[in-house]
């Protein structure tokens, strides 16, 4: 059977969000649920690295895979996500912005005039020594379907270069910025080294899928626990996908609501 698994795509983890930003921005506290979620529905995360090994036959998937990512490489997603990860031993792959390091992230001001900031050098190295996969994410951020090949092959050449200088191994991941992509643009991914390219297309991720053309499912502030869970099984039949929220919600509601139900629908006064 060719399992389907979720490729997740976060940007921001912050308990200030911006208006403009809320779509990819998740609160510390929201993003520590939807990690408790993944580990109580037995997903385990994995790499782009491991990815390639299965594709390659050298290993196989685990029972139901997952991929955590984080596109540019934001400094509070650094700082909020990963403790969270390392409560759970989650793995996670960060895509960094390489001409952003420890700058704002000005690109952003003409789309949701926001600049966030971006982490520094010694956090991502930091990253990389903790075992979390670092990938490309171009030098400047553009839209690589619109912009000239020999322009696109540099921002993805140079992005890769300067990561695999900074950590001192290869760099074979990347995201398009803004999710922008074609075929020249695919190919020039390839050219340029790369062994999976991540896009923004909507749905579940497969081990026959062109690993050039990954797709990956955005989470921001709409995703209630539902949304959250409906995202990780749409592949599923809706009887199913409706069992598995009921289960969570099961496990997720305190024990409190369980004693006030007892207590004033069913008379029962004990604690
Ligand atoms: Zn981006």
């Amino acid at each position: 059977m060719n399992v389907k698994f979720p490729i997740l795509m976060y940007h921001q983890v912050s308990d200030e969000s911006h208006p403009n930003f809320m779509e990819y921005t998740v609160t510390t506290r929201a993003f520590a649920t939807q990690m408790k979620i993944l580990k109580m529905l037995d997903f385990t995360p994995i790499t782009f690295d491991d990815l390639i090994n299965c594709k390659n036959g050298e290993s196989s998937l685990p029972g139901r895979p997952i991929i955590i990512t984080f596109d540019d490489g934001l400094k509070d997603a650094l700082e909020k996500a990963v403790p969270i990860l390392e409560d759970y031993s989650f793995k996670a792959v960060f895509y960094i912005t390489v001409g952003y390091v420890g700058k704002p992230s000005t690109w952003m001001i003409p789309d949701v005039n926001v600049a966030l900031d971006i982490a520094d050098w010694s956090a991502i190295r930091e990253l990389d020594a903790k075992g979390f996969e670092v990938g490309a994410h171009s030098v400047s951020h553009p839209h690589m379907d619109q912009i000239p090949a020999d322009i696109c092959y540099a921002e993805m050449f140079e992005s890769r270069r300067e990561l695999e200088e900074t950590l001192g191994h290869e760099v074979k991941h990347m995201a398009y910025p803004h999710g922008g992509f074609n075929e020249t643009v695919r190919n020039l991914a390839y050219e340029a080294g790369y062994s999976t390219a991540a896009t923004c297309i909507p749905v579940l991720a497969t081990l026959d899928d062109d690993m050039l053309k990954l797709p990956r499912l955005n989470v921001g502030m709409e995703d209630t626990i539902m949304n959250f869970v409906s995202k990780l099984y749409i592949a599923q039949s809706p009887a199913e996908a409706l069992e598995t929220k009921l289960n969570v919600v099961r496990k997720m509601i305190p024990k409190t609501v369980e004693r006030f139900v007892k207590r004033h629908f069913y008379n029962n006064n004990s604690n």
